[in-house]
């Protein structure tokens, strides 16, 4: 038996978990989820996705695969050009990455907004507090008075002067659903999803196949070291892009393991 064996399953504080345990990111990420749904911040439903998330991230070999550094570098110039970036925020981001959630939005001058696909108005107030609590000053998606179309009434609810109106929005973990439906609004939308097959990183200009936690602090690091290059290079980085590759390049890591 290893000592890590010894890592109870009943974690009360991250602290606990070993950092070099062979599966500590893995670990931490299941304790803040665990950590969301007693705070009234991640729906049961959360822990669902979270699981599914792990399988592929295993797969993946837990580590941001190049053609996902590529995708985090393209998602930030596209930030760093867009007139009204929003960042969307779900259970699982809030409970997995709310810190790292406001630096980017800090990075990029992009809005926070709360958008929910079980949607209370005890959640939506969870999470926005918990994102006051990480540093956020101001948080969208309480109002709620735009809906994106084709949607059914509860998860087409959106703040006007946030996902509405953007014109760049990045949504990690999002349903299929609503990414298509963004995507009809011609939204440059960026997916970070661990999984290369599901809906929604099929529709994104820029799908980000990689696990939230890592991904959000790359784009962050990105954005700063791309925070003085002019549009002529920002566009260069966009263009060379080839979404189709990405989504490949993951596929092929997740299958062959190369
Ligand atoms: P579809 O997009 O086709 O509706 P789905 O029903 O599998 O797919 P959801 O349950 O709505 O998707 O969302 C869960 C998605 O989030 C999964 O694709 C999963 O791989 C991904 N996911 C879960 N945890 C993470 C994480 N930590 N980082 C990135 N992606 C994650």
């Amino acid at each position: 038996m290893s000592e890590y064996d010894t890592v109870s399953a009943d974690v009360q504080h991250e602290e606990e978990i070993p950092e070099d345990h062979p599966r500590y990111q893995d670990l931490i990420t299941r304790h803040r989820i665990e950590n969301g749904v007693e705070k009234g911040i991640t729906h049961l439903q959360g822990m669902h996705a979270e699981g599914r998330g792990s399988a592929f991230d295993y797969l993946l070999g837990e580590e941001t695969i190049p053609s996902a550094d590529a995708a985090e570098r393209v998602a930030a110039a596209h930030l760093l050009l867009a007139e009204q970036p929003v960042l969307s925020i779900n259970g699982n981001v809030a409970a997995l990455v709310p810190g790292e959630m406001v630096a980017l939005a800090d990075a990029v001058d992009a809005d926070l907004e709360v958008n929910l696909f079980n949607r209370t108005p005890e959640r939506i107030e969870a999470i926005a507090e918990h994102l006051r609590e990480h540093g956020a000053e101001d948080v969208k998606g309480l109002t709620a008075d735009a809906r994106i179309p084709n949607l059914d009434h509860q998860r087409a609810k959106v703040d006007a002067d946030g996902i509405y109106a953007a014109d760049v929005v990045v949504v990690p973990l999002e349903d299929g659903d609503r990414a298509e439906a963004l995507q009809e609004m011609e939204k440059t939308e960026i997916v970070i999803d661990l999984n290369p097959l599901s809906r929604s990183p099929q529709v994104a200009e820029v799908p980000i196949v990689d696990n939230i936690i890592r991904a959000v602090p790359n784009m962050t690091v990105h954005a700063e070291e791309l925070a003085t290059a002019s549009e002529d290079e920002l566009r260069a980085i966009i263009e060379e892009f080839d979404r189709e590759r990405a989504l490949e390049a993951a596929e092929e890591r997740i299958r062959n393991g190369v």
